[in-house]
């Protein structure tokens, strides 16, 4: 338990399954009240507050499309009306497209590049501005392994995840003495729905390149989000970090 957490405020984006349903419960366990963001599977974000408030946790769910700026802004204004603050942002929610390059058009680019990309801009700018009010605050990027190598057939994909990271480091850097520390996460391959494409010869396959010989459960990272939310990280900003079983 990180004590240091209890009361703080964080919005998680995309926590209506998988890897950002596990931060907000795990975010939730430590004492952090959660607004859990999502945009389509409503029983999904249901599911996430049921969980929370069972175990006497604080919670709120909040439906936005983090595309598109001025419903985030509406989100931010929900949650300073609501919480009076907004002490971390989690920017998890993210989307990934696999296929050849070549049969990729302008709308696979719009798709890829506004989930993972300009939703992380759309949330940050808002919560800095917020943030930048108390001089405190935390912000951790959800990223990927393959924003930092580079995977075949996901190109795209990469490519966000590689703005992530460098956004991820130079932000990180300039608001350093604003009190805000700005960090990502890289997770390898993750048990969620994302992966559920793979048939079993191709999980087989893959986690036969893993050096742990097995994807990752979703607490896995939900532990290190905490990590870093806490003082415990107090002197790490600017950092991706990742966390893939040793594949990289
Ligand atoms: P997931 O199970 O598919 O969940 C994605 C979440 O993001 C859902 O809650 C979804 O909500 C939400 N979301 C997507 N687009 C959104 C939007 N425009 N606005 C608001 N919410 C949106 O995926 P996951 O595996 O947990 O992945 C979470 C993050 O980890 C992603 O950024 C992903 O790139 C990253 N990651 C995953 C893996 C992996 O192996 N699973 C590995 C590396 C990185 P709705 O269904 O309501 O739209």
């Amino acid at each position: 338990m990180f004590k240091d957490l209890i009361g703080k405020v964080a919005l998680i984006t995309g926590a209506s399954r998988g890897i950002g349903r596990s931060i907000a419960e795990e975010m939730a366990k430590n004492g952090v009240e959660i607004i859990i963001n999502y945009k389509t599977d409503e029983s999904g974000a249901m599911d996430t507050l049921r969980t929370i408030r069972d175990t006497g946790g604080i919670a709120e769910v909040y439906k936005c499309d983090i595309t598109s700026y001025n419903d985030v802004k509406k989100m931010f204004q929900f949650i300073i009306d609501k919480f009076g603050k907004i002490d971390l942002l989690v920017n998890n929610a993210g989307i990934s497209k696999i296929g050849l390059f070549m049969d990729m058009g302008e709308e696979d680019y719009n798709e890829v590049m506004d989930s993972d990309f300009r939703g992380v801009f759309n949330c940050t700018s808002l919560a800095v501005k917020y943030m930048l009010e108390r001089k405190t605050g935390g912000i951790i990027n959800i990223s990927s392994i393959w924003g930092n190598v580079g995977a075949s057939c996901e190109v795209l994909y990469s490519a966000a995840k590689g703005a992530v990271n460098s956004f991820t480091k130079a932000l990180g850097k300039e608001l350093a003495p604003s009190g805000i520390r700005v960090n990502a996460i890289s997770p390898g391959v993750i048990d969620t729905k994302m992966n559920q494409c793979f048939s079993k010869e191709e999980r087989n396959s893959l986690e036969s390149e893993i050096p742990m010989c097995r994807f990752g459960e979703t607490p896995e990272i939900a532990k290190t989000v905490v990590f870093l939310a806490s003082e415990q990280a107090s002197y790490i900003t600017s950092q991706v970090i990742t966390v893939d079983g040793g594949m990289l």
